[in-house]
């Protein structure tokens, strides 16, 4: 489980500059999961969105879950 979380600011919001851009990535032997989430700590906003390996209605693309849904940033995938 490795964790990213950076600050971005620009919170649709509120227009708080704490907003946050975290990617999570979970992976054991057969299921890989990649979930980014943004979060403002000043309104409560926060959106999910996530990659799975085991989802049976979207084709898991590492290149897509390595950038950020919501505001484009990749994150390294680094183990
Ligand atoms: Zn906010
Ligand atoms: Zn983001």
């Amino acid at each position: 489980m490795s964790r990213e979380r950076i600050t971005i600011g620009g919170c649709p919001k509120c227009g708080s500059e704490l907003l946050t851009c975290q990617q999570n990535h979970f992976q054991n032997d057969e299921l890989e999961i990649i979930s980014w989430e943004h979060k403002c700590p000043d309104c409560g906003f926060r959106q999910t969105e996530a990659f799975r390996s085991d989802d049976e209605d979207e084709e898991f693309d590492p290149a897509a879950a390595a950038a950020c849904p919501f505001c484009g940033r990749t994150a390294e995938l680094s183990d």
